[in-house]
């Protein structure tokens, strides 16, 4: 049989201009790469200080609309909300969770019955699937209890980077930030915390959230575009920080007046 010719691209690589040229015996020159540049924002710290402490004001206390009763029923309502809205989960899950909220009692209800009490989520079964496999595997391996580390939570079946940094956050109280849809739009939208990526976007997020402010912006960021900064067309009219906000898509120059907000906007 022929050997397949290697393609020119994968052949070694010639020297480097700085390599070919060092004597034989020396120390080869070390070439400077490039760092990856970050992208310059148009804000300033003090502008994007005045943003979170609008937010704070108009919901000092947010909260995640995802019901759950403990981490373990955290972590699966977060599993199942991939491709959903918070509130069909809900709906879902309230009989659910009625009946297991333990990875052992999970188990013990098989995964054909988690099938048919989520069916009205989409993906349920590859979800319910998941369920079953994420319990059994904290039973195994973590005596039943959800772990506290990002490391450990990833290597759990149906849990990214996004759900594990949520139950970090909310379940734990770790200062995290998830990239949801929502997240990732207002970072690239707004141009303050731009990424081709949710990781991108979230190390974005990072570097510029003042630390007092941290805990909460993940909430603060998903209720605002939820409710405010929506994702065909920005309400920029009822927006608190529309003087602020160098958006190319903003429509409107006046903040709406600063004013709490329900915890939980429906
Ligand atoms: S002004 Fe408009 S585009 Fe800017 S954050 Fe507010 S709603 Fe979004």
């Amino acid at each position: 049989m022929e050997k397949p010719k290697t393609p020119r691209s994968a052949k070694m690589p010639r020297a480097s201009a700085a390599q070919a040229k060092t004597p034989a015996g020396a120390t080869p020159v070390s070439v400077r790469r490039p760092k990856p540049r970050r992208a310059r924002i148009p804000y300033s710290a003090e502008e994007i200080h005045e943003i979170f402490r609008r937010f704070s004001i108009q919901r000092p206390e947010p909260k995640g609309e995802l019901e759950h009763v403990n981490p373990f029923t955290l972590l699966v309502a977060v599993a199942l909300s991939a491709q959903a809205t918070d509130a069909g989960v809900n709906k879902a899950t309230r009989a659910l969770f009625a009946l297991a909220d333990t990875p052992a009692k999970m188990l013990a209800l098989g995964e054909e019955r988690v099938r048919d009490l989520i069916k009205t989520i989409g993906l349920y079964r590859n979800k319910a699937k998941n369920v079953i496999v994420l319990s059994q595997k904290l039973v195994d391996e973590f005596g039943g209890e959800v772990p506290l580390s990002r490391e450990e939570l990833v290597t759990l079946p149906g849990v990214g980077r996004k759900t594990a940094n949520v139950v970090m956050s909310m379940a734990f109280g770790v200062p995290t930030l998830a990239v949801d849809t929502h997240v990732f739009r207002i970072g690239n939208r707004l141009r303050i915390a731009p990424g081709k990526t949710p990781d991108e976007v979230e190390a974005a997020f990072l570097r510029i959230i003042p630390e007092e402010y941290l805990f909460h912006a993940h909430h603060w960021l998903i209720l605002h575009g939820r409710y405010c900064c929506k994702a065909r067309k920005p309400e920029c009219e009822r927006c608190v920080i529309a003087d602020i906000c160098k958006s190319l898509e903003k429509t409107c120059d006046v903040p709406a007046p600063l004013v709490e907000l329900p915890a939980q906007v429906v």
